[in-house]
């Protein structure tokens, strides 16, 4: 993202964002809340068409107003925190659906590689169920497999455990480390600062509509050089 802007009417959320996602990262934006980092990554997603700057994605500009937009998402997986899962579907069901619709992959192709995902995330045994038949983490581990499944080349996440009971946080956070650790390219926005530590090549701190600050986990979460950086980080902490 180069100069990225967006407002909604007067109110400009992002003034000139510029954020760096390489192949195989995983880049964390913190901020408080309000400061735009849904905004950003749903900018990202195309779901919000920026007023002025530019995305890259791949080495397309997607913000050329000529883009295929379903194209372009189709290259992306995006997960919320509400995850927004089919309920009449099974939870195999889930993950074939956009092979298939979107990604025009033939039956048991969509079958085979939606088995080998669940098995991936660890709920082989839950291909047959309902959605409301999971705990909150299982749902999201579908979540973020019903995304995968689809091999995007980045993933956005949207504070994937913030709807979550506290003992099931972690079921989901050890799921994105293994990915991290596989080489899955992720932006993702979260409060949980232990998992940016640990797992984060960068930490974007989003401040003012702007990267305020941005650098490794040890620099930004251990040593922040700017002042609205280190009062955001002590009421995290407070
Ligand atoms: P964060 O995810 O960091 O909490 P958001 O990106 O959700 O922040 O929101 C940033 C600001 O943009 C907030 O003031 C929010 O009210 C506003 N906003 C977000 N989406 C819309 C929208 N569709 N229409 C109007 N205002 C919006
Ligand atoms: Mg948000």
């Amino acid at each position: 993202m180069t100069g990225v802007r967006k407002s909604f009417g007067d109110h400009v959320v992002l003034r000139a964002v510029d954020l760096v996602v390489g192949a195989g990262q995983c880049v964390v934006l913190i901020g408080a809340s309000g400061s735009g980092k849904s905004t950003l990554l749903r900018c990202a997603n195309l779901l919000e068409t920026v007023d002025d700057g530019v995305i890259t994605f791949q080495g397309d500009d997607i913000t050329d107003p000529r883009v295929d937009v379903d194209e372009v998402r189709a290259r992306m997986g995006l997960v919320f925190q509400s995850y927004n899962l089919f309920p009449h579907l099974s939870v195999l069901g889930n993950l074939t659906l956009a092979l298939r619709k979107v990604h025009r992959v033939e039956a048991s192709e969509a079958d085979e590689r939606a088995a080998a995902m669940l098995d991936r995330v660890g709920l082989s045994e839950k291909a047959h169920a309902r959605p409301d038949d999971l705990s909150g983490g299982q749902q999201q581990r579908v979540a973020i497999a019903r995304a995968l499944v689809t091999r995007p080349a980045l993933m956005l996440l949207d504070e994937v455990t913030s709807a979550l009971d506290p003992e099931l946080v972690g079921e989901v956070l050890d799921l994105l480390s293994d990915l991290k650790a596989e080489g899955v390219t992720m932006l993702l926005n979260t409060h949980e600062m232990e998992f940016a530590r640990d797992v984060a090549d960068r930490v974007s701190f989003l401040h003012d509509g702007v990267v305020h600050e941005s650098g490794t986990p040890d620099q930004v979460l251990g040593d922040p050089q700017q002042e609205r950086t280190r009062a955001f980080l002590s009421r995290l902490r407070a």
